[in-house]
């Protein structure tokens, strides 16, 4: 799972848990199973869980449902029982048309209980002008009783027993109707008073009052669904909001991306700002359920659309950066190629071909370094040039291929006496020189002398013949101040005079 799919997840999850708060207060049961599904989706990352803890929520909410619809059936029941009543009072002088815009009115909104107010508002003028009318004969057809007992002198004492009777009836209505509402708790008290006057009251010009309470008290009511969807409808764009902000957040980071987030940024906010427009303007329960769930759905395609462009733009980022990675190889390889390429150049060209061994190039740079460092730390540096002793007559007696492979011989049999650190160079045709750190003259001239001595002692095969090579060697010791070539040249002069005094011989600067 990826981290906006988790942030999505943890974000829906708090909506459910804080949204669900919101829907307690209506009915115990759903109280009940609000509290069991918050338990479940805090202890789980599975999304499963949190959809059963939902589904398990939906038959309590449906049951929920029933009883708003049984209570608005009550209420409209209710009016038209006290319509009945009004109706058949027999003072009562109800305006046709009044009654049948009431009735008309009732039909079309007793099941939105925002309207109930209204209604009971409409009822209550019903009943005043009614009542205040004066009355007359013509308007007002006698009873069907009046007609056939022609009961015209008991019509004061009837009158006021009719009102009794119709008072009793429509407070005892009304009070049906004041417990059917859903009050909260701290309306109790209000509750049993209003139910109380009802049920005391026999005085029929007291009604517009008392309904004046009622309209209150279901004010009350339906104020409370308001307050509640209001608030719902908040929380849902808040965390509608924290969803989207948590998506841009964790989308930031891929700046390619920006111009579809700025796209989805405003969509979704739109949308929101819609829903929240909208609710505010819906006139009841169902028909901000239904606006809310087209928005949900809405919101999650436009939220499913951005996942593909997301996985999309992921797949075709993965695809760059493992091109890019391919590159970056390619180039590490090419690069360690061409390195070791130019390496294997500089080590050619610092070697010599025939000998193997570090060539003059190379030498000039080993004696700069040495003597800095000879220089530097007050330590002895020795340097030997060697020659093979008649070298011209080896060519010109064994052939050129024979002069080879003793210019290959020497150097290694030199080698058998040397340290480590001694290096030695072929410096140019039978000549090398030879780098003696940390030695003593006298110690660089014995080291001079078992090469010396070691090249004498082998005996080169020359076509089946064994014959004797030597070498001449000068020696110079680093004075700490002169330059290299001044260091070379004592050497090449105590060679050159290691020469004219026989050959086959090492002189060093002392001697
Ligand atoms: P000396 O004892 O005075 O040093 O006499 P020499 O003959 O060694 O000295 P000289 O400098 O007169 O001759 C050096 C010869 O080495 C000349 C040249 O042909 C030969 N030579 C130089 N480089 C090579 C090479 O790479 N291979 C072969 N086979 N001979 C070489
Ligand atoms: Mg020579
Ligand atoms: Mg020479």
């Amino acid at each position: 799972m990826d981290v906006t799919q988790e942030k999505l997840i943890e974000a829906l999850r708090k909506t459910i848990s804080r949204t669900s708060m919101l829907a307690e207060g209506n009915d115990p049961e759903i109280d009940k199973a609000l509290q069991q599904m918050r338990l479940n989706i805090a202890k789980t990352d599975d999304v499963n869980v949190v959809l059963e803890s939902l589904k398990s929520l939906e038959p309590h909410v449906l049951s929920f449902d029933d009883k708003r619809l049984e209570r608005a059936q009550a209420f409209r029941n209710t009016l038209h029982d006290l319509l009945d009543v009004l109706e058949s009072a027999p003072q009562a002088n109800i305006s046709l048309t009044a009654k049948k815009q009431f009735e008309a009115n009732l039909r079309s909104h007793w099941q939105t209980i925002s309207s109930w107010p209204g209604l009971l508002l409409q009822f209550s003028s019903l009943v005043e002008a009614s009542l205040t009318t004066p009355t007359s004969e013509e308007k007002r057809p006698p009873s069907l009783i009046n007609r056939l007992f022609g009961r015209k002198e008991t019509r004061s004492t009837e009158t006021k027993h009719s009102h009794e009777d119709i008072m009793v009836h429509i407070c005892h209505t009304l009070a049906g109707l004041i417990q059917n509402l859903n009050l909260p708790d701290n309306y109790q008290l209000q509750i049993q008073d209003l139910i109380q006057a009802l049920s005391g009251n026999r005085d029929i010009q007291q009604l517009p009052a008392l309904l004046d309470e009622v309209i209150n008290l279901v004010m009350v009511a339906v104020g409370k669904t308001q307050d509640d969807l209001a608030g719902y409808l908040n929380q849902l764009n808040k965390q509608l909001a924290s969803i989207n902000a948590s998506i841009i957040s964790s989308y930031k980071s891929q700046k390619t991306l920006s111009n579809q987030r700025q796209d989805f940024d405003s969509h979704l906010t739109q949308q929101v700002q819609e829903t929240s427009a909208m609710a505010n303007s819906a006139s009841d329960l169902d028909s901000l359920k239904s606006l809310i769930n087209e928005r949900m759905s809405t919101i999650t395609e436009t939220m499913s659309r951005y996942r593909e462009d997301m996985k999309k733009q992921e797949q075709q980022a993965a695809k760059s950066i493992s091109q890019l990675k391919h590159k970056v190889n390619k180039m590490e390889q090419d690069a360690s190629h061409l390195r070791s390429k130019m390496q294997q150049k500089i080590a050619e060209a610092m070697t010599d071909e025939l000998t193997k061994l570090p060539n003059r190039a190379s030498y000039q740079e080993a004696v700069m370094t040495l003597c800095t460092s000879a220089r530097a730390s007050q330590t002895p540096l020795c340097l030997a040039v060697l020659d093979i002793d008649r070298f011209k007559s080896i060519n010109d007696t064994w052939g050129h291929l024979a002069g080879d492979k003793v210019l290959r011989l020497v150097p290694r049999q030199a080698q058998t006496a040397l340290r480590k650190q001694d290096v030695l160079f072929r410096y140019g045709g039978e000549e090398f020189v030879l780098l003696l750190p940390a030695l003593s003259l006298e110690q660089a001239l014995a080291t001079a002398e078992r090469v010396r001595a070691a090249v004498e002692q082998t005996p080169f095969n020359m076509n089946g013949e064994p014959v004797s090579i030597t070498i001449s060697i000068g020696v110079s010791l680093f004075d700490g101040n002169e330059s290299s070539e001044e260091l070379f040249a004592r050497a090449d002069k105590n060679l050159y005079r290691a020469k004219t005094e026989g050959r086959n011989r090492v002189i060093g600067d002392n001697s």
